[in-house]
């Protein structure tokens, strides 16, 4: 049995890896300076226009051996979450391996016909034609978060290197064997020396790479990270994606598929212990079915299986660490003083040595508690009773957040009015928070839970750079709009402003 360590002790030079359920060490890493950032920036820099160069089939050659080593080293891998995290090996390849594989299959053979070059002739210039193509970045940062450490990185990763980037990941400081596997993982596919890049290190070793010559910041965390983020990155206007917290809520209609909606609601509150940014964190029902939904939650909680991972006998793990912990005591703490009441759980599990804290239902909760109003991150859902769909829709909008948000009735029509009038990213109809792991569906929030998009179409054009080229199709002496200004050409402007206003007329009106 390996030596049991206090897991807060990871800022010095040295990062601890810890298994959360068990609190034994599991193995050390140096903290990356900044000139070792510098350097793997540097060596991506030197690899880059070669990989850029490849064709989209060549590069989908090396994701597609990264595919294959990933299925052929599925247990390992699965192992190695599931210590570092506490998550149940069955979430480790359900929410882990199967998107990423899923990811690369999707990106491997559809980023050609996503990024390929559009050509139009323009509609009022029509002597003239443009071209938009898609250019890789050069090198992009990406730092992520521990709640996800294989498939929010390696998505991404894989996004960038089939855009034709070349990356330096920056993993978080609580998962560092995850990123080291990563690491072995991509090196067995013989990528080109310098294509893809890992240090490992703490927050210093992400502001590094924020600080370096990097031509992209992906960031994956917590709001105050990302608005630290934001701010370095603003000084030499470095664009960043910002992909931040959530509170997402969960509108229980009074048609909603009864018993669904009951597991729904338990499976996206207490998936990965809570710990993810898409969790039910506020759930609404409304009043006419209120008793007996939350009466069915309730059952179904005190059914959960708790301890630490070990096959497919436990259902919740424990939390990442102590500060995790805190949090959660502190947020239900807060709720009871406010007048919440407890059905179920609500303490820090003494009889396991990690950091477990019991699956918890909250009722009587209103919007002055912490656990309605900031992100709680773990195994607790606070329920809150609602006259009608208006006053539910009103509560979910009540929120600095706007990530995630889903919707419960047996109507789709119903279901997709109220998701529009809900602000956040995405709204999912009878389900709860897997779109993350659907390659091509848009992961994004609005408001407090970040800026840009990954996954989709539209992330991968976060890794690409737009180029407009514009030509003349017979070139002319002189165009129209050049020196010398004359009256007559005056003239000629203001009777192309009279077509081009009757022209709108006649399309519009
Ligand atoms: P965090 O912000 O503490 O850390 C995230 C990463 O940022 C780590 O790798 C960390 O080392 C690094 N970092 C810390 N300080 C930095 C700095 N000054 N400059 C650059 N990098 C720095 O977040 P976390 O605790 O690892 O993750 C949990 C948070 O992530 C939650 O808020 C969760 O909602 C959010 N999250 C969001 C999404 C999403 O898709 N929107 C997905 C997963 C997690």
């Amino acid at each position: 049995m390996k030596a049991r360590v206090d897991a807060t002790d990871t800022r010095t030079s040295e990062i601890v890896s810890v298994n959360p359920a068990t609190l034994e060490e599991l193995g050390r890493f140096p903290v990356d300076s900044p000139s070792k950032v510098s350097a793997a920036v540097a060596r991506a820099r030197a690899a880059q226009p070669q990989w850029g160069a490849l064709s989209f089939r060549n590069r989908a050659r090396y994701i597609l051996k990264v595919r294959r080593a990933l299925y052929e080293r599925q247990n390992e891998i699965i192992n190695i979450i599931s210590d570092e995290t506490g998550k149940p090996a069955f979430e480790a390849l359900s929410t882990e391996l199967f998107p990423v594989a899923d990811l690369m299959t999707h990106f491997a053979t559809k980023s050609e016909k996503i990024l390929r070059d559009e050509r139009f002739t323009l509609a009022v210039f029509r002597n003239k034609r443009s071209a938009i193509s898609y250019e890789p970045l050069g090198v992009v940062g990406i730092i992520s978060p521990w709640n996800f450490p294989f498939a929010i990185p390696t998505g991404e990763v894989v996004m960038a290197l089939m855009a034709g980037n070349a990356v330096v990941l920056k993993p978080s400081e609580l998962t560092p064997l995850v990123g080291d596997a990563i690491k072995r993982l991509f090196a067995g596919a013989g990528f080109p020396e310098g294509v893809f890049e890992v240090v490992q290190g703490d927050g210093s070793t992400g502001a590094a790479l924020v600080d370096s010559a990097v031509d992209k910041i992906f960031f994956t965390g917590s709001v105050r990270t990302g608005k630290r983020i934001a701010e370095a990155a603003a000084k030499r206007l470095l664009p960043v994606v910002l992909e931040l917290g959530g509170k997402d809520p969960m509108i229980v209609c009074e048609d909603a598929p009864f018993e669904r909606t009951v597991k729904g609601a338990v499976w996206g509150a207490f998936a990965n212990c809570g710990q993810v940014c898409a969790s039910v964190e506020r759930l609404y029902v409304v009043e006419p079915i209120a008793g007996k939904f939350i009466s069915s939650v309730v059952d179904e909680v005190k059914k959960l299986r708790q301890g630490p991972p070990s096959g497919c006998t436990t259902d919740i793990g424990p939390l990442i660490n102590e500060n995790q912990l805190n949090t959660v005591t502190d947020h239900v703490a807060d709720a009871v003083a406010r007048g919440a009441r407890v059905l179920t759980g609500g303490r820090r599990r003494d009889d396991l040595e990690g950091y477990f804290f019991e699956p918890t239902v909250l009722v009587d909760v209103n919007s002055s508690m912490k656990v309605m109003t900031e992100e709680t991150f773990g195994p607790v859902l606070p329920i809150m009773v609602v006259k009608d769909e208006e006053e539910a829709i009103r509560e979910a909008n009540n929120s600095r957040f706007g990530l995630l948000a889903s919707v419960w009735t047996k109507d789709n029509e119903r279901g997709r009015r109220i998701a529009r009038r809900i602000d956040a990213g995405t709204v999912v109809v009878n389900d709860a928070l897997y779109t993350h792991g659907a390659a091509q569906t848009p992961w994004f929030g609005v408001k407090e839970s970040g800026l840009g998009v990954t996954h989709g179409t539209a992330g991968l054009h976060e890794f690409v750079r737009m180029k407009h080229v514009n030509w003349d199709l017979m070139p002319l002496k002189s165009d129209w709009w050049w020196f010398p200004y004359t009256d007559a050409w005056y003239g000629r402007f203001k009777t192309l402003m009279k077509v081009l206003y009757r022209w709108g007329l006649r399309k519009f009106v």
